[in-house]
Order: C-alpha cells, then structure tokens, then sequence
C-alpha cells in the first residue's frame, strides 16, 4: 500500500516550484490534494434541447452546419458566428473575442459547444468548445492561486486518486457510518471530484462535511479528556454552611441558578481542576452563583480572587461582596492598578498569608508579585473581555487552581462547540421572577427631537437614563469631543430641572468613580457616557438606555449595554439611535428591536457578520473548516460533537479495534497544537 502522506512531489510533473505554489494552497501530501475539494461544479452534460430552460449554461452537442464567420469591429473586437445542427434544429452560435476557435469548426464535423442558451432567438453564446471526454461531465472548479491553473489541479488529482485509490482508508468507524448513511472515504473523494450528476456531489459534500466535523470534535474531545485528568484542587465537602448562606439571601435562586452552582461544587469537591464557563445573560444573576463558589471554597479553607475586566466593577464587586458576607469567615481586599503603593505593600504579605481569603480586582490579580497562601478558586468576570491567551495563562500560572470564567455575552452553539470546547459549559438559561423585557425602539438620529417628551416623562417618574455613545473615531480626542457634544445638548434641554453627568475613558479613575457614585444615589438622572459602563454596572432606578450611533456597536455589546436596565420591577427601554449605511446595518437594528434574548442575538449576529467580528478576531478563535460551515451546519456540527464525547468517554477506546485508526489519526494531528 501507497502512504497517502507522501509529498506531492512525488507525482510526476510536480517539481519544486509546483510545489510550493500548492503549499500556498495548504496542498503539502496527497491527502491534502485528494481532500482539496472543488467549491462548485460546472455541469457539462449534454442536453437535449428541448430540455433547456432559458438562459441556461449548458452543453450543445452538433455538426456545424456552415462555414463560420468572424466579423471584425475595430481592433480588439470581434464576433465568431456559426450555425450548428442539433437534431433536426438549426441554432445560431456567436463567440466573443475567440476567433481563434474558427479553426476547432470545420463543415459536417461534430463538436460540443459549452454556452449560454437563448429560448427564444434559438442561440447560444459560445463559452468554449469542449474535448469529446468533458461532455456528459460535472466539471469541478477548485479555488486557485495566480501561480496554479484549475487544469493543473484537475490534472493532478486524476493522477494522485489513480495512482493512491487503493490506499484511501475510512477513518470514520463503520457503526457511524451506518448510523448516519456516510459514504465510504473512497466513494466521497471520487464523487467530489468526478461526480456524475449534481446528486451525487452533494451526497459526497454531505459525508465531507460530517467528517471534517467529527475529526475535529475527536481531537478536541481527546484533548480534553486528557486534560481532565490533570490533579485540581479538591475542596472538603461543606456544602451545608452553602444551603444554610442561601436561605438567607433575599431572595430565591432561580432553578437555573441552583442547578449550576450544583455544577460547580461538584467540581471543587472533585479531584479534577474545575474548567467551566458560566453562561447567563445580562441580569441573570451570575454574581450570587460565583459568590456561593467563592464561599464554599473558603470555608474549605482556601482562598478565593475575582477579576473584573475594569476597575468601575471591580470596586462595584467589592462593595457588594463585602456587605453580602458581613459577619462570615470571608475577607474581602481589592487590588486594582489604582491601589496606592503604600496600601498594596500591606496587602500583599496578608494575602500571602491567607489572612485575606477573598481577593477582588482587575488583571492585576495575577501578576508576578501577587502571592496567594493557597489559592483554590479563580473566577474570571467578563471573561469575554480577556482574551484566550489569559485564561490559558492563568490556569498555567496557578497549579490546579479551580477555574471558572463567566460571560454575560452569550455564545452562540457554534462557539461553544469549538472555541470553547475544552471547556465545561453551565449556563443560566432563566431571569429572575418579575422582570419585564426591555422595550426596545430604533430611530434616526433627526428623529431624535420627537422623543424628548418620553425621555422627560421618565425623568418626571423619577427614573434615571444611561446615554452612551461609541467609539466612532480614530482618536479618542474626537470620540470625547462626540460625546462632550451629546453632554452639552442633553444639559441644554434638561437642566436645570435635571442633572447631567459626564463619564470617559480620558478622565482619571477617581474622577470616574466620583461621577459613578453621583450617578449611583441619584445626584445625576442623566448619565453621558462612552462604553466604560458597558459591564456589569448595576443601577436598579435607571429605566432607559440611549445609544447614539447604535450601528458602530456589535449585536453583543448592544444587548450589554441595554442590559444595564431592566435591573429592577419598573417598565424599562432602550432607543437606539443610529442611520445605518447598508442593509445588513438596517438588519442588525431590526434584530435588537425584535428580540431580548441573547442568545438568538449573538447567533444572528454570528450569521450577519461573522465570527471574527463578535468577539474580535483573536478572541473568537473559531478553527477555519475547509467545507464544513459551523455556523450553517451547526446541527451537523453538534451531531459530530456528540459522537465524539461518546466515544471518547469509554475508557478503552484507544484499544477498541474498529477504533484503531481513528485513534491513529487524533494521535497524529493532536502533537500539533489546535489553537495556535
Ligand atoms: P449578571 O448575571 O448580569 O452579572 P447580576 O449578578 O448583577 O447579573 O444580577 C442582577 C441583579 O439581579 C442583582 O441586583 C441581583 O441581586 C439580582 N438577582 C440575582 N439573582 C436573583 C434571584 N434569583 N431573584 C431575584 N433577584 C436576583
Ligand atoms: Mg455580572
């Protein structure tokens, strides 16, 4: 048997330069070619003309009837016509630019004329003139570089499937092949390249798809077992002082809520490290869930640290812990970038002691010079706003720490599925009793005047308003000036009746902080901002959100911001104000006015504008499938995950025959990196 690994340099006609223009191409191994699938497929065939629908491109097959003509019109311009015999019917051929193609046409001789079909003049407009062996043909059409023809390709992958046909192997186990009716390996390569009819492409598409998927899924799940067996830190059952903190609290855990903070403690009871997102939409609740964690985990005698991506919540996080555990075991610090050289240099040796078992903040948490006694519990807020790279670092950097990291931009299925494989997901799938949904407008921004007597009926009512507006520009210098504009206007319609307060990224932490507390007892109603309170910033009284240029923001950040209201039992709303430029803009609007649920707004923001852009490039880190779509095929793509976790969850899988090659092949690609 051939090894379908081999260098396509071994193919005849692939010397060096060919082959580093396939390399461009990610075409390395005759596997890589045999599994270079073409995108599309012209279909060939030839047809009968009374089976041709207007304008069709399809194939005629006829003697030529007369002599052709080529007529001249200026130098470069030229028209090739001909007549052609298809049965019994005459139809007219011109080709533009081609004259050369006068000479494949000779009187009584029989060709095949690839073209675009007029109904009613009886014409066809020539493409090109095929060989006798391309008719009756799907023909594929592979993408391409400048240095590589599709002929080329074609041409090599005829070679390389006869010369290796014999050595394609089902990595697929048969019992899934059945199960979902896949095609054999052997069949899926010959039909995506040399399909016989449309059917029989998409039926070998399908099976593709399938397999890039559960490959995929098999590596991904592979590596996770493997992970989970590293030693965590496993916290000493107690989780009667946890049920006995909750029945104090003032109100009820939602069913979600208790069901993952079951999750949760299952995992710090466990030997295992705890890797787990925590999912719950804005308002949610996520923050008495990682409070229960953080209180199981010290009364089992560790230390526990929070981080927030800003200092805003992170002091918010503190105060707000601080009084939740008054009177318990816990001992709350903050340590932000802000905190005095004097104060830190005291509290660093108090939590290196473990005298300080709860230590809150922003990245700072885990810099060098921050020692913990035994930390048993990070928890990441926001984690959205760190990237991929922190979270791995911080697992690193803390040996066995339990990790969770929880996100109120909810992830749609696909991310999930792939960005986040590796990790356990819990979500919170439920809002607490009583909240109504946000009601949301979308309007021009010279509509903007019309809704002031709604905006001053609120402020009447004795509720507050967020206004915020984006980064529009390149320098910050413009974007504040933006938004001291907004500042300005909003004080000459409302004051002195009510006051405005200003908040950006420009002014130091403690004037930020002052104006956030103004803001926070209601010395300001009306707050202007740039996004720094995007996360997290909990004001039950404010019922409106005001969001100038809504199209600058992502889908994610909108349903963040708006959900900075709709915190408490009053009647809540969101004006977007924006003039969208494109119809995809005009869409997303339509998708915030539409919907309140999170989830459907990240999916649909994933199919409006692709992953790189919800998260950022780097952070949604979705692997590139060659013909798999995560985001079209996501049904696919969970049916692929689903198999793989089965399989991967028998302890002996790696020894089961029928499994032997694919355990080869996970073996083989995972000593490269996934996620690179
Ligand atoms: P998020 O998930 O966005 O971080 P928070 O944790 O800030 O949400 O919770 C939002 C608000 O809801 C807080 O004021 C919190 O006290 C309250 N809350 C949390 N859980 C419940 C519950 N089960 N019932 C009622 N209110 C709750
Ligand atoms: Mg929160």
């Amino acid at each position: 048997m051939k090894n379908l690994y081999d260098n396509v340099s071994v193919l005849k006609g692939v010397g060096p330069k060919k082959a580093e223009a396939l390399a461009e191409l990610d075409i390395n191994t005759i596997y890589d070619l045999l599994t270079y699938y073409p995108f599309r497929y012209d279909d060939f065939k030839v047809k009968n003309l009374s089976d041709i629908v207007d304008q069709e491109k399809v194939t005629l097959k006829g003697k030529i009837a007369a002599d052709p003509v080529v007529n001249y019109f200026g130098r470069r311009r030229n028209l090739l016509n001909a007549r052609l015999l298809v049965g019994n019917d005459i139809v007219r051929v011109t080709f533009f630019n081609q004259p050369w193609l006068k000479k494949q046409m000779t009187v009584g001789e029989e060709v095949l004329i690839y073209g675009r079909f007029d109904k009613n003049k009886a014409s066809l407009t020539g493409i090109k003139i095929l060989s006798s062996t391309e008719g009756n043909e799907m023909n594929p059409i592979y993408p391409v570089n400048k240095h590589i023809r599709q002929k080329t390709i074609r041409d090599l992958v005829k070679l390389a499937f006869d010369e290796y046909k014999d050595s394609i192997e089902d990595i697929i186990p048969a019992d899934i092949r059945d199960k979902y009716k896949l095609e054999s390996q052997l069949q899926v390569i010959h039909d995506m390249h040399f399909p016989k009819t449309t059917k029989d492409a998409m039926l070998a598409r399908r099976t593709a798809k399938f397999a890039e998927f559960f490959l995929f899924q098999m590596r991904l799940q592979s590596l996770k077992s493997e992970e989970q067996k590293d030693a965590g830190i496993s916290i000493k059952d107690d989780t009667h002082s946890v049920e006995k903190f909750m029945g104090e609290l003032p109100f009820q855990l939602t069913d979600a809520q208790k069901r993952v903070v079951n999750d949760i403690l299952g995992d710090l009871k466990s030997d295992r490290q705890m890797n787990r997102l925590l999912q719950g939409d804005v308002g949610s609740g996520k923050t008495i869930v990682a409070a229960l964690a953080i209180l199981f985990c010290i009364n089992g005698g560790y230390q526990a640290a929070l981080m927030a991506p800003t200092e805003i919540l992170a002091e918010q996080h503190a105060n707000k812990l601080a009084n939740l555990f008054a009177g318990t075991r816990v001992n709350v610090a903050l340590l932000t970038g802000d905190t005095k050289a004097a104060a830190k240099k005291e509290l660093l040796p108090r939590i290196a002691n473990g005298e300080i078992n709860l230590v809150i903040g922003t990245h700072t948490l885990f810099q060098d010079n921050v020692e913990y006694a035994n930390l048993g519990l990070a928890i990441i807020d926001e984690q959205h706003r760190f990237g991929v790279n922190q979270r791995a670092k911080l697992r690193q950097k803390n040996d066995g720490t339990n990790v969770l990291a929880m996100t109120a931009t909810p992830i749609p299925r696909t991310l999930a599925i792939t960005s986040y494989g590796e990790m356990d997901i819990s979500i919170i799938d439920e809002l607490p009793a009583g909240r109504q949904p946000v009601q949301t407008a979308w309007i021009k921004e010279k509509q903007f005047d019309s809704s002031v007597d709604f905006i001053k009926q609120r402020l009447k009512s004795g509720e507050q308003i967020y206004v915020v507006t984006p980064l529009v520009e390149e320098s910050e210098a413009v974007d504040m000036k933006n938004a001291v504009n907004i500042f300005e206007n909003f004080k000459s319609i409302f004051e002195p009746e009510f006051k405005v307060g200003l908040l950006h990224g420009k002014m130091k932490d403690d004037e930020k902080n002052e104006v956030m507390t103004k803001f926070e007892n209601n010395e300001y109603q009306i707050l202007v901002s740039t996004t720094v309170i995007e996360v997290g910033v909990d004001v039950s009284n404010a019922t409106m959100m005001i969001v100038f240029n809504a199209d600058h923001f992502g889908l994610a950040q909108l349903h963040q911001l708006r959900g900075r209201v709709g915190r408490g039992d009053k009647k809540s709303y969101c004006l977007l104000i924006s003039d969208p430029k494109t119809e995809t803009g005009v869409k997303r609007m339509n998708v915030m006015v539409d919907s309140n649920d999170g989830f459907v707004i990240s999916q649909k923001d994933l199919e409006l504008r692709g992953p790189g852009d919800i998260m950022g490039k780097a952070q949604s880190g979705l692997p590139e499938f060659k013909i798999g779509d995560p985001v079209a095929d996501l049904t696919m793509l969970s049916i692929a995950q689903q198999e793989a976790i089965q399989i991967v969850s028998q302890d002996d899988w790696k020894n089961i025959t029928s499994y032997s090659k694919l355990y080869k092949y996970v073996q083989q690609k995972n000593n490269k990196k996934m996620f690179d």
